[in-house]
């Protein structure tokens, strides 16, 4: 039996369901039951009956997702895939910030540690940032720990935003004499681009998406060549949402080796032996999650 045949069917013979992030390599998301964004498979992980979650991504993704199903095992293949970003807030910081801006209120990108989501007013991702801000009931926010999401979320509300000094380090490496040069190589194509970019990068883009807004957006799109300025992982998602356009990675550093860490070994590995497991401790759990419905209430 092929490795994909064995993962295919210890998956279920043992209940369990596969979640690839948009990011992960190819062989991994055609394995998967499902391929997404964080929070789409955050939820799709509660809403499903499997008895054991096998989270393709990073450790925050697989922690979200035991937060909002925590009566299920959640394994992440390799227990050393992290987020960067993620590692710039601590929660112990973040109490020592709250208390020098006792106004504002904290909102908190999903990449983030459980325990930062835990001292948080509520959770955004990158497609309801904008939404979850100007809903707020306040006139103050803490924006953590994403200075380059924070940053695209100010142009769109007057609200006084402090921004936390956190940032993707794949995205941040994207170089705008780089943008430049792709978009004169390919004249004809739209450029669009994940808001984790930086100020100046964005200002070069035609349209600025989530991984999510962008997979609707190529599907109805009359453009047939894009440029998409994000983690190459997506380029096989877009591909197979619209086989009948061009998509070209603006630049081979849009590489998240985090990310690739997932192998199709290292699945198979995890559901033989069930393991390694992610959780999070109770009472961090019960209040990360109060953060993450109050996105919920908030985003609709
Ligand atoms: S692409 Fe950036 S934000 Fe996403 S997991 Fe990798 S380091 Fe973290």
């Amino acid at each position: 039996m092929t490795l994909y045949g064995e993962i295919r069917s210890l998956a279920e013979k043992k209940n369990a369901l596969i979640l690839a992030h948009n990011y992960q390599n190819p062989q991994i998301q055609d394995a998967a039951d499902h391929v997404g964004d964080s929070l789409e498979l955050a939820r799709v992980a509660a809403s499903n009956s499997a008895s054991i979650i096998v989270f393709c991504g990073v450790h925050f993704m697989a922690e979200s997702a035991y937060i909002l199903s925590p009566s299920k095992k959640v394994l992440l293949p390799d227990i050393t895939a992290g987020c960067p970003m993620a590692d710039m807030v601590t929660a112990a910081a973040l109490r020592a910030k709250k208390k020098e801006l006792p106004n504002a209120k904290v909102v908190t990108y999903i990449n983030s540690p459980a325990d930062a989501k835990a001292e948080s007013d509520v959770i955004c991702t990158s497609s309801n940032a904008v939404k979850i801000v100007q809903n707020i009931d306040a006139d103050e926010i803490l924006f953590v720990p994403d200075k380059n999401l924070g940053n695209w979320v100010s142009r769109f509300t007057d609200k006084k935003i402090h921004l936390w000094d956190g940032y993707c380090p794949i995205h941040a490496l994207i170089t705008a004499d780089e943008i430049i040069r792709i978009k004169q190589e390919h004249p004809d194509a739209l450029l669009m681009v994940h808001p984790e970019c930086s100020p100046e990068i964005i200002n070069l883009a035609d349209e600025v998406f989530s991984t999510g807004e962008m997979v609707r957006f190529v599907q109805k799109t009359d453009k047939k060549k894009i440029i998409v300025g994000t983690e190459s992982g997506m380029i096989h998602k877009l591909k197979k949402a619209a086989p009948d356009k061009e998509f070209i990675l603006a630049s081979e550093n849009f590489f998240c080796k985090n990310m690739k860490k997932t192998t199709l070994e290292k699945v198979l590995a995890a559901l033989k032996s069930e393991e390694p497991v992610v959780t999070v401790p109770d009472e961090t759990a019960d209040r990360a999650r109060l953060a993450l419905e109050k996105m919920l209430e908030l985003s609709r």
